[in-house]
């Protein structure tokens, strides 16, 4: 385990390990909702709380059908070191239902995400645990949390959760946030690789939050968008695609290759020659079977856990540049974070005033952990952990729990 070789090389112990190698706290839930025909159905969903030395938890809730408590669990871990590098007062917190949201009609995800609410409201609060959008949730599904929270606590809460919409108290810049993060990363890892990002050609796995919006950004760059995909397919032509017409006929969930004849498979796209690649789809794309083939000079993490630490040794040993996710994809936590803020001061800033400071906090971000990558001679995720359990693991001695 990554986090593992990061605590000893800061010089902790076993027992600092064993405490943070697993969340503190893990509810699972299985709640009613009633759907559209009139039968009930159950569904099963997690919280997973990592460790609160530093401040509230915080962290997405995704839907989705593959939902796992271990995979809830390896998240929330995930995330308290990508709240430690960005140096967020937060520990790591995510949560789960397993579910198919593309199945299910308008009203009966509303009523899903209210008895998720329902069922979690215990353990979660804006001092407590603040949950955000993820995996197949947006900021509907953040507004319709909020307002259960809300009636169920009786006073309004918008600091209870974030990437709500911008009249409910969300943050200007949150939903394109996540894709800017990445595209600093990717502007940052060019610059120190030598690579010339006008026409530079870049695949980007999947097309939801992350995925369109960055695709957006690096053809508005000029650099060539050659190929994306989707949960169902891939596209790719290796001339550029038509980034504006895809993101306009894609569907909530990011869905556009339905559209098209001539698809190829997410497993073919990760193995097309291309300069800069970013799987920003889901966990576990880039193994030990598909990493020698793998044939980019920088990969980007704009999903969670999309490369196996047996890859990243692979993909490190060939020289490829790889950015890890709790660094590449940090833009959506750390732009959460600015919109808590806000919620909790009752004072909104601009547009430019968000980006400005999420530019700030990603250079910052990216700077220690590339020279902590240069200065130690080890990889560029192992150095994100160093960086990023560090504060963790001080606030844990200090508090006396280790
Ligand atoms: N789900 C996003 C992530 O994995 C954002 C979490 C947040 O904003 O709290 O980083």
């Amino acid at each position: 385990m990554v986090i593992k070789d990061a605590l000893s090389k800061l010089g902790y112990g076993n027992d600092m390990y064993e405490l943070l190698k697993e969340p503190m706290r893990v509810l699972t839930v299985r709640f009613p909702v009633r759907m559209d025909d009139g039968q009930v159905k159950v569904f099963t969903g997690y919280r997973a709380q990592h460790n609160d030395s530093v401040g509230p938890t915080k962290g997405g809730i995704r839907f989705h059908p593959d939902v796992t408590e271990d995979e809830v669990k390896a998240l929330s871990v995930w995330m308290s070191v990508k709240c430690g590098i960005a140096n967020l007062p937060y520990g790591g917190g995510k949560g789960g239902v397993i579910c198919d949201p593309r199945e299910m009609s308008f009203r009966e995800q509303e009523r899903l995400a209210r008895g998720y609410v329902r069922a979690i409201s215990q353990i979660v609060g804006p001092s407590k645990d603040i949950p955000a959008p993820d995996v197949m949730t947006n900021s509907q599904v953040m507004a319709w949390m909020m307002d259960e929270y809300s009636r169920i606590k009786e006073f309004d809460s918008p600091g209870f959760i974030t990437g709500k919409p911008i009249v409910l108290g969300g943050s200007q810049g949150r939903d394109t946030s996540t894709a800017r993060g990445v595209a600093i990363c990717i502007r940052e890892a060019a610059r120190v690789r030598g690579l010339v990002l006008k026409d530079a050609r870049v695949i980007v796995q999947g097309f939801g939050n992350a995925g369109s919006y960055l695709a957006k950004f690096m053809h508005d760059e000029g650099a060539k968008v050659i190929g994306i995909s989707d949960a169902y397919g891939a596209l790719y032509d290796e001339r550029g695609l038509d980034i504006p017409s895809l993101l306009e006929r894609r569907d909530s969930f990011g869905t556009v290759t339905k559209l098209f004849k001539n698809t190829i498979s997410n497993k073919e796209l990760l193995e097309q020659p291309c300069d800069i690649l970013v799987p920003a789809a889901i966990e576990n794309q880039i193994t030990q079977e598909n990493a020698d083939k793998i044939q980019a000079q920088i990969v980007v993490e704009a999903a969670n856990g999309p490369t196996t630490n047996e890859a990243t040794r692979i993909l490190t040993e060939r020289g490829i540049l790889l950015v890890p996710d709790v660094l590449g994809n940090s833009g959506g936590v750390i732009v959460s974070y600015f919109e808590w803020v806000q919620n909790n001061q009752g004072y909104y800033w601009t547009e430019e005033d968000v980006m400005t400071r999420l530019e700030e906090v990603m250079m910052r971000s990216f700077e220690t952990v590339y020279a902590t990558a240069t200065a130690r001679k080890i990889d560029m995720r192992l150095a994100a952990y160093m960086v990023g359990v560090r504060r963790m693991a001080e606030a844990v001695e200090l508090r006396g729990w280790v």
